[in-house]
């Protein structure tokens, strides 16, 4: 098997920097904790030194620098050019490999591009958020869908990896919409999209709206499921879900008020996936046939669910007698395969699933 080469991200938060107005739900100081935004490029050499001295060679095979927390290309160019050419010492040396930094959709032209260029970023993550334009402006955008389309082409015509930062359960958002949404962002092929569900965070513009009963977060459950319904359409069309809920932290703690974080969200929508996987597949299979089902050898937790909910709704079903689960550790993440009970293909590593 092919090994992953491992992935360092040194992430520098310029919280709200370059921001024109803060966005309905957004506190950028909340959730990364940090008040302030690197003063000078010498900080930035200061923190990229601190996470390559701490981290063990295995780790840092391949290191990003990412740019996180404000609207980069709003900045003046003279602070856009500080804070990337402080990266460019450890790209010479080979230290860096990658830059890649976030933005508003509606702070992306050519100009803004060639600097971009010039110090060599290789992608742009826009904060799209959603593609239905009344979200948008609930949601004190500031901008409309048109602007994340004409963006994300533009980054894609230039060369840069394109990613998409999407957020579910905004002001306005119903199921229709938000699958309007997964059309439009597989039209823009993005190389990844990161998934949020929207938070009541402290002191945001959303908390107001909260309290004064103009804004209901959806339930986890609901969140768990529109994740899932996303990820189910971008796997579909070959693009990546990289992210998906906010790291949990002792400053989202404090920061948050409602909503449905969960400190793996991620783990609860790729559940829900392979539940509703093992369920489409047993119900092709006729009652009285023995069957393995075969998973990946670190898939079981999955397979199982939060708390063996998965199991239980399986034997609810009638479905967990049915089969008997097997690992297989050339089988992909995420992925189950049928075979009869029995048979050479349903490999050797097996037991049978019970909650
Ligand atoms: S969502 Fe993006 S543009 Fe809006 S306030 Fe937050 S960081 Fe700034």
């Amino acid at each position: 098997m092919r090994r992953m080469r491992r992935m360092l991200v040194i992430p520098v938060f310029i919280p709200h920097e370059g921001c024109p107005h803060r966005c309905l739900f957004c506190d950028q100081h909340g959730i990364s904790g940090q008040a302030a935004p690197p003063s000078a490029g010498a900080d930035v050499g200061a923190t990229i030194r601190a996470w390559l001295a701490r981290a063990k060679p295995e780790n840092r095979q391949e290191v990003e620098v990412a740019f996180y927390g404000g609207s980069f290309t709003c900045l003046p160019h003279a602070r856009q050019t500080e804070l990337l050419a402080a990266v460019q010492p450890f790209r010479q040396q080979g230290l860096v490999q990658a830059i890649r930094l976030s933005t508003r959709p509606d702070a992306i032209d050519d100009e803004r591009l060639d600097l971009l260029l010039r110090h060599r970023v290789s992608t742009v993550e826009l904060g799209a958020q959603s593609c239905d334009d009344e979200v948008l402006r609930r949601s004190g955008r500031g901008h409309d869908a048109a602007a994340i389309a004409a963006a994300a082409h533009l980054i894609r015509t230039r060369g840069l990896r394109l990613g998409l930062q999407l957020m579910l359960g905004l002001p306005g958002e119903h199921f229709r919409s938000l699958a309007r949404t997964a059309a439009e962002v597989i039209r823009l092929r993005p190389d990844f999209v990161r998934i949020y569900p929207a938070l009541v965070l402290r002191g945001s513009g959303l908390e107001q709206l909260y309290h004064r009963g103009g804004y209901r977060p959806l339930s986890l459950g609901r969140a768990v499921a529109w994740a899932a319904y996303l990820q189910k359409r971008f796997d579909a069309e070959g693009i990546g879900v990289v992210r998906m809920g906010l790291q949990p932290t002792a400053e989202l703690a404090r920061a948050l008020v409602a909503g449905p974080h969960h400190p793996a969200f991620g783990e609860l929508v790729r559940a829900r996936l392979m539940l509703c996987r093992t369920r489409s597949l047993l119900a092709g299979v006729p009652a009285a046939d023995p069957v393995a089902l075969v998973i990946a050898e670190r898939d079981q937790s999955v397979f199982r669910g939060p708390g063996c909910a998965n199991l239980r709704r399986l034997r609810q079903l009638g479905l967990l007698d049915r089969f008997v689960l097997r690992t297989d550790p050339a089988q992909p993440r995420q992925t189950l395969r049928l075979f009869p009970a029995g048979s050479p293909g349903a490999g050797t590593s097996g037991r049978a699933a019970s909650s």
